[in-house]
Order: C-alpha cells, then structure tokens, then sequence
C-alpha cells in the first residue's frame, strides 16, 4: 500500500517520514500520473493559495476530486484543510470543494501567529491528549449534517474533522512525534482499500 503526499509547496517531507516510520511505503505527487494506484493521499500545510493555483497549473484538482468522490481517503492539515473545504468565507481561490465546512484562514490572528496547545481527540483511542501545533491556522465555524468533530479548542473552536473519507486538521501532526493521526489516516485507507 502506498500513500501519496501532494508535493507542490508546504510541509511534505514531514508527512512522508511520519507514514514511513509506521512502514507505509509514500510517493511524491506533482502530476496527475503520480495519483495511478495510490491508496490514499496527504494535503500539506503550507500556503493554501499557491498549492491550489499549483495545483490547477498541474491539472491535479479534477482528478483528485474524482479519486475522493469514489471514497479515496484524502486528509488536509491546515493549509490542506482550506483545499479541501466547499466554504472559506467567499475567498477567491481555487479549492477542492469536497467537505462540508466553512473555513475561517489565518483565524487566530497575528498575536497568536502560532501556538501550541492539547487536544482531547476521543477518536484516536485511550486518554491521552495530542500535543497540536497551529501555525497561522484555520478554524472550523460551521461543519455540515455528515461531518464528525473529532476535536475542538477549549472555546468551542473546531480544529479536527471527518466527512466519510475526508478527515482535516487545522494543526500539523507532522510535526510532532505522536504518529496516532497518521496511524488513523492509514486505517482509513486500509478499510477503504477493503471496502
Ligand atoms: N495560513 C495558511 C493558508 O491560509 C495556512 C498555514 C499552514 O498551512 N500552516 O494557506
């Protein structure tokens, strides 16, 4: 089984070593042939702008979106999570338009640019929180009647979710050591693969 990773700006590499420390075979996508046989995919954080006009410029946004409407897993953090939202406040952008949410970018403001903070996430199993780094993040204001909450901030802001095959985080897993979140995306890939 081999994940892919949308390599055009961001965090990539980071996700990459995330899913080859769980032994998860990763590819590098650039070009709609780079898509061919991949059991799921990672939208990196990044510049949410110059990853969706990369991607336009590459043709990748209608194959990814034809790939995800037949329930390929496809998880967006952060920057990945704008591309993946039907909604970002009327922002002209491109988009992947696939996941019922509205998006609020760069919604903590300039103070607190990044932070770092726990998160309950009941989803990933046991007690334990998962250490979140948001870097000048998204939040969640309003997710549709198909769409999970897996976490939110202690005021109510959502910052995790999932639609079906669609999951999104606002923060970065990739950048901490606690490989639950990918581990969780692999399930994911894994059943769907199955189903
Ligand atoms: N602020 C960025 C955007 O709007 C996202 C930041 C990130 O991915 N770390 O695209």
């Amino acid at each position: 089984m081999t994940i892919g990773v949308l390599a055009l700006q961001g965090a990539f590499i980071e996700h990459r070593k995330a899913l080859e420390r769980l032994g998860v075979d990763t590819r590098e996508v650039r070009l709609p042939e780079h898509l061919e046989g991949l059991a799921g995919l990672i939208i990196p954080g990044g510049e949410s702008t110059t990853i969706g006009k990369l991607a336009v410029t590459y043709g990748l946004l209608e194959p990814i979106r034809a790939k995800a409407a037949s329930g390929w897993p496809v998880w967006g953090t952060c920057a990945g999570m704008i591309l993946l939202a039907r909604d970002i406040g009327g922002l002209a952008q491109p988009l992947l338009g696939l996941m019922d949410v509205t998006i609020r970018r760069n919604a903590f403001g300039r103070q607190v640019d990044s932070f770092e903070t726990w998160l309950d996430v009941p989803e990933l199993g046991g007690d334990a929180p998962f250490r979140a780094i948001f870097i000048r993040a998204p939040l969640i204001e309003r997710v549709g009647p198909g769409v999970q909450v897996l976490a939110r901030l202690s005021d109510g802001a959502i910052v995790a979710a999932r639609q079906r095959n669609l999951l999104v985080t606002a923060f970065h897993p990739e950048l901490t050591d606690d490989l639950r979140f990918h581990r969780y995306f692999v399930r994911m890939t894994e059943e769907a693969t199955k189903a």
